[in-house]
């Protein structure tokens, strides 16, 4: 590409300009038909070098943020234009010229535009909405800090992200500063921690723990390391879907120093793996980083059991790991996006046995108030009777598993010796 005549150009001047079309990659989903999943550049960005466009401060730098910008890039409804004129002071709106790069200019139902436009159904609110619906607050023994589980924490570092989902659990925190956790407040933390000797796994998460700068994000995962009985660090990050440039060499070297370290990374919709996504992922695998996916469950996006069949499987050809499909939280202003937790279990009924075990993932529903993850699967038992139980196979098949005959070995004692009574267990 040609130097943007004006390095500082987010959105030219020129009016509506209709994307140059890029066709990276063919989607078909099973039972649909076939569509075209294309990595779009809008002409807006068509003077930008490769290296500004391929380079993640640029991509943070000039995310698009107002409605004018939008208004360049794609054909707004009513509906979002309602939405982002209301979105001031609920959930910002930020988008990276390269997740805006996938966007259907002309679809509203596009899946990408679903996930970070906002829509005038954002100011419904539900009686069974919350504001911290996981109570995360109320489990926060120092700020920053989530102690949930009795061998695991939460440690939020930033309340940035590179794009801003509209269905966001943690929309009471995330946008409103854009900065990382404080030099005081991680010092705290790293007190809790220390004096906590149960604690084995710290889960970095945020907002994007990998918007932080390389240096800022060492400087935590090696003090973290260093506490003799944390023995596993995590991160949660949705930056390889949303800002896969931030994936870089040097990023990768350096996360490698602390192994073990695993990364949970944030799909929505096959739509996301894009050639830039398969890059970024293939780094962190070859960096010897465990990856799992989070998905949540949203309705309109990804509640058809074929997306979701199409999405796990393109996640194990880039060596991610479908690890969670989580019900949506009750969180304030998003109705909309919720689906029947029958959905959930219809999904998860329609990949197990229909496709490899390694990408059916758990489903789980984040009990409202900090109850933890439920775990929710089909019904596979038709009965249980004595000393056998009654399944039924993803094809519907019933078959008769016989139970074991347990025999437990009562120690007593005889005359200078041991004398195993045994005694029958039917199950
Ligand atoms: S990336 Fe995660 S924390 Fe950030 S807005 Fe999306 S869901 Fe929220």
């Amino acid at each position: 590409m040609e130097p943007a005549s004006d390095p500082n150009l987010s959105v030219p001047q020129g009016g509506m300009r209709r994307a140059s079309q890029l066709y990276l990659f063919s989607l078909q989903i099973e039972g649909e038909k076939s569509e075209e999943a294309k990595e779009v550049i809008p002409q807006v960005w068509e003077g930008v070098s490769e290296k500004e466009w391929n380079d993640w401060r640029w991509q943070l730098r000039h995310r698009i943020t107002s409605l004018e910008q939008l208004k360049e890039i794609i054909d707004l409804t009513p509906e979002e234009i309602e939405g982002i004129k209301h979105s001031k002071g609920r959930l910002a709106l930020a988008v990276t010229p390269y997740f805006a790069s996938l966007m259907d200019p002309i679809n509203p139902n596009c899946p990408i535009r679903r996930q970070a436009i906002p829509r005038i159904e954002e100011i419904h609110l539900s009686k069974s909405e919350m504001a911290d619906p996981l109570g995360e607050d109320n489990h926060s023994p120092v700020p920053g800090l989530v102690h949930r589980y009795p061998d695991r924490v939460l440690l939020l570092v930033t309340d940035q992200c590179a794009v801003y989902c509209r269905y966001c659990t943690r929309r009471r925190l995330v946008g409103s500063n854009e900065r990382s956790i404080t030099q005081g407040n991680f010092e705290e933390v790293l007190k809790y921690l220390k004096s906590h000797r149960k604690v084995r796994d710290v889960l970095l998460s945020g907002g994007d723990p990998l918007l932080l700068e390389n240096e800022r994000l060492e400087e935590m995962l090696s003090r973290l390391r260093a506490i003799p009985h944390i023995e596993l660090l995590r991160i949660g990050t949705r930056a390889p879907v949303t800002l896969p440039q931030r994936i870089t060499g040097g990023l990768v070297r350096m996360l490698k120093k602390y192994h073990p370290l695993m990364i949970s990374i944030h799909f929505t919709h096959p739509k996301e793996i894009t050639d830039q996504v398969k890059r970024a992922c293939n780094e962190l695998a070859d960096g010897g980083i465990p990856l799992g996916s989070q998905t949540v469950l949203l309705k309109g996006i990804n509640d058809k059991p074929c997306v979701m069949k199409k999405l796990v499987q393109e996640l194990l050809k880039i060596r991610v790991r479908p690890y969670y499909i989580y019900q949506c939280d009750l969180v304030m202003g998003t109705e909309h996006f919720r689906t029947s937790v029958a959905t959930g279990i219809q999904i998860i009924e329609k990949l197990r046995g229909h496709t490899t075990g390694y990408a059916v993932p758990t489903y789980v529903v984040d009990t409202p108030g900090g109850g933890g993850k439920i775990p929710l699967q089909p019904d596979y038992v038709v009965s249980r009777g004595r000393g056998k139980i009654v399944l039924r196979n993803y094809e519907g098949k019933v078959f008769e598993y016989p139970e074991p005959n347990i025999i437990e070995f009562k120690k007593t004692r005889s005359v200078g010796e041991e004398k195993a009574v045994p005694k029958k267990v039917i199950a």
